[in-house]
């Protein structure tokens, strides 16, 4: 975790245009996130778009903001066609809102927490303080923070392991602080097939049902991308879970999991912003071990994630899951890293992002590296120091 914010780093005129553009681009994602709600009241839907199309309007400043049914249509098409033209766009511009079938995107809802800025305007619509990813990432690791070192890493292991358990057995593990990391999964009706969940098989957080028929498509809002898709039938004998028929590439067998009373999973911040990209410092963790390095993973607790030493050098390492690479950016920009050189490793999938991430973050002094380019960077080492 990074948060010494320095603000004179942002000249206040680029401030106030980022400001409008994220004012557009929340204005964007909530009303997305109103016209895909299924069981949302007409009226009320009506209401919230009105109220985004009014913030969206007001910062649309050289060229006309859209009517209402090309706004609501522009939902389901990229984001650059129903933002101001004048505002810097770059990495957001061919986001889609909703799918074809106009649901919320996967993705979406995180990318719209990330992007967050309060609006008077919006407020009644949408619960801000609970949402902005920025201050739901730094609260969750404030709760950690406040733990002995000792408990601090096995708990945050534990996250990233055990994404879901039962009551009685996470209660051992955390006990003062069970609601403020894990949720039941029987208040999440969205997740569910007839009362049963499926953990993805990649990060074992489970998978998103989206809504059909008799057949219902079940995949992993993060690993969808690298195969984890499903489909399932709705009905079949009560008692009995119901299967999974693997459609993506990278689906392998996953038997569901009846979602109890006492069945939890982690909140959703906590998957977005610990569980993946735990996964990521796991895996270089592994990685790292294999060549004969030495690591410590969440070393001075949440100063980063975690430090490689290979013979005379040190990597120090922070992992990024975030949804938007540009969110990630302007997060850090303005930023001072929290040691020397720290690198900042991001998922594969986000390569195409690099150097857009690293212009954004250029002159803070943070290296920024794909996990696959750290892996290699490694191996290197691991060669010339054999
Ligand atoms: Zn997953």
């Amino acid at each position: 975790m990074v948060d010494i914010v320095d603000e004179s780093v942002l000249p206040t005129r680029a401030a106030a245009e980022t400001r409008r553009r994220d004012q557009a681009v929340t204005a964007c994602c909530l009303a997305a996130a109103v016209a895909g709600a299924p069981d949302l009241a007409e009226d009320k839907r009506a209401d919230a778009l009105m109220s985004c199309l009014g913030v969206l309007t007001a910062a649309h400043r050289i060229d006309t903001a859209p009517t209402m049914s090309r706004f609501r249509a522009g939902l389901r098409g990229p984001l650059r066609d129903l933002l101001p033209r004048d505002i810097d766009i770059t990495g957001i511009g061919d986001l889609v809102l909703l799918d074809d079938r106009g649901r919320f995107t996967d993705e979406a809802e995180d990318l719209c927490a990330e992007f967050l800025v309060p609006s008077a305007a919006l407020e009644e619509h949408w619960p801000w303080h609970q949402v902005a990813a920025e201050q739901e990432e730094r609260r969750v690791y404030e709760v950690l923070r406040r733990l002995p070192e000792a408990e601090y890493a096995r708990l945050r292991a534990h996250l990233v392991d055990e994404p879901v358990g039962d009551l009685r057995s996470l209660r051992r593990v955390c006990d003062g602080s069970l609601s403020q990391f894990y949720e039941p999964i029987a208040q999440w009706p969205w997740r569910q097939v007839r009362g049963w969940y499926f953990p993805c098989p990649d990060c074992r957080w489970p998978m998103r049902v989206v809504d059909g028929d008799t057949i219902v498509e079940v995949r992993c809002e993060a690993h969808a991308r690298h195969g984890i898709t499903y489909t399932c039938r709705t009905d079949g004998p009560a008692g009995v879970a119901p299967e999974l028929r693997p459609v993506g590439r990278r689906a392998p067998e996953v038997a569901g999991q009846p979602a109890t009373r006492e069945s939890l999973a982690v909140r959703r911040v906590v998957w977005r912003y610990v569980t993946l990209p735990g996964l990521l410092e796991c895996r270089v963790r592994d990685h790292a071990l294999r060549l004969g390095a030495e690591v410590v993973m969440w070393p001075h607790r949440d100063r980063y994630d975690l430090a490689v030493t290979l013979g005379e050098q040190v990597w120090r390492v922070d992992a990024k899951a975030w949804a938007s690479p540009v969110a990630l950016g302007e997060a850090l920009r303005g930023t001072r890293p929290a040691a020397p050189g720290l690198l900042i490793v991001v998922p594969d999938h986000q390569r195409p992002s690099l150097e857009l991430l690293r212009h954004l973050v250029g002159g803070s002094g943070y290296r920024v590296l794909t996990a696959k380019d750290l892996k290699t960077e490694l191996t290197r080492a691991a060669a010339v120091a054999a």
